[in-house]
């Protein structure tokens, strides 16, 4: 098992008095600002004038100023804004960056993929919270943390991982637990991760079964209950003990077709599908591709958006989900 850090590990003083400049003030930003706010730090947001972010850190009450300014006398600086919109963001703040911070990402696409170049001068890290940011900063308020993944890239002042930690910290990471990675780790199995499994493989999985079932005739909103309601249950089961709780919590005959039908659902041409999405991802196809979507004004992309947004599932879904108000009260 590699080690991971908890609270204990912390060198208080690699942060002590640091201003930290947090760019972007969206799902990880508004987290990690709120969080190192209430753990002592010297915090201000970078956002721009003209976008929404800013009256909103503002009411949080947060010390906001644009991204130009904001970076100024800064001795951390974490870009936290669309992972596509760092490289410019960057060339705009870089030559208000002081000699010898420390620059800060929560996801190395762009120090990996090289889209950024950072300052020799700066030290380069990474804590990756492996959950999104709402849930970042409710389990900070309820003395809880999501874990996270650190990394160095580049470290002037042999403080990097210090710093890392301390501000793991700062956003409640220790709590859960802080893991050692790289850049090159993260990235992929980030990227892996959220296109094979969590987000383009388990919402494929569930749209298909839906449609297996409207197809064959039954109501849709009995498919919408079977097909995506009830993922959460499991998914809280697996969440909490693995496939050992989930397996205890299930019926027999659940168990027996689980056994005999899942592999013939997600199957040896599925695991060889994602080997070659991990390839792409790898051999920086995926980047490439996704960077140039962006160059071209995102017109696939929005299609496929909206393409996902009018299917069935969302119209029965939305309708249902009226009835359950309280669905919201967790929202991410
Ligand atoms: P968001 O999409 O929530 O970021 C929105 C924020 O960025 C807003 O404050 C917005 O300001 C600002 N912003 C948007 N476009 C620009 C721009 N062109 N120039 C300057 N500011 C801009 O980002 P996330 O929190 O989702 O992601 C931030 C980083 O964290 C990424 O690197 C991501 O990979 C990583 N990450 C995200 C996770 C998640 O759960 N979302 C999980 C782990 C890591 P305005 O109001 O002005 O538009
Ligand atoms: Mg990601
Ligand atoms: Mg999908």
């Amino acid at each position: 098992m590699p080690q991971i850090y908890s609270q204990k590990d912390v060198n208080k003083k690699a942060l002590a008095k640091a201003r930290i400049a947090i760019l972007g003030y969206g799902s990880q930003g508004r987290a990690h600002a709120l969080n190192l706010k209430d753990s002592g730090y010297d915090v201000v947001v970078g956002v721009r004038k003209s976008g929404e972010s800013f009256a909103k850190a503002k009411k949080d009450g947060l010390e906001v100023a644009e991204p130009t300014e904001a970076v100024k006398n800064a001795d951390l600086i974490a870009f936290l804004t669309p992972d596509l919109t760092q490289k410019d963001l960057y060339k705009d703040v870089i030559g208000n960056i002081k000699q010898g911070a420390t620059i800060l990402f929560a996801h190395g696409f762009n120090i990996h993929f090289k889209q950024i170049k950072p300052r020799k001068d700066l030290n380069v890290v990474l804590i990756a919270p492996k959950g999104p940011g709402g849930l970042v900063r409710r389990q900070y308020q309820q003395g809880r943390g999501v874990p996270s993944l650190l990394a160095v890239y580049q470290d002037v002042n042999k403080q990097a991982k210090a710093i890392a930690l301390a501000y793991a910290d700062g956003i409640g990471g220790t709590r859960g637990g802080v893991l050692t990675t790289t850049f090159a780790e993260e990235t992929e199995t980030d990227l892996f991760g959220e296109q094979a499994v969590l987000c383009g493989g388990a919402t494929e999985l569930v749209v298909k079964g839906f449609e297996t079932l409207v197809e064959a005739g039954y109501q849709p909103e009995v498919a919408y209950y079977e097909c995506l309601h009830e993922l959460k249950l499991i998914v809280d089961l697996l969440h909490e003990g693995g496939l050992t709780k989930m397996h205890q919590f299930i019926s027999e005959t659940a168990k027996y077709g689980d056994l005999t039908r899942g592999p013939r659902v997600v199957n040896k041409s599925t695991k060889k599908e994602m080997k070659k999405i991990l390839t792409e991802i790898q051999d920086g196809k995926f980047a490439r591709q996704w960077i140039a979507e962006n160059k071209g004004g995102r017109k696939k992309y929005n299609k496929m958006m909206k393409a996902d947004f009018n299917h069935k599932i969302e119209k029965v879904g939305a309708k249902l989900r009226e009835r359950m108000p309280w669905l919201q009260e967790e929202k991410a």
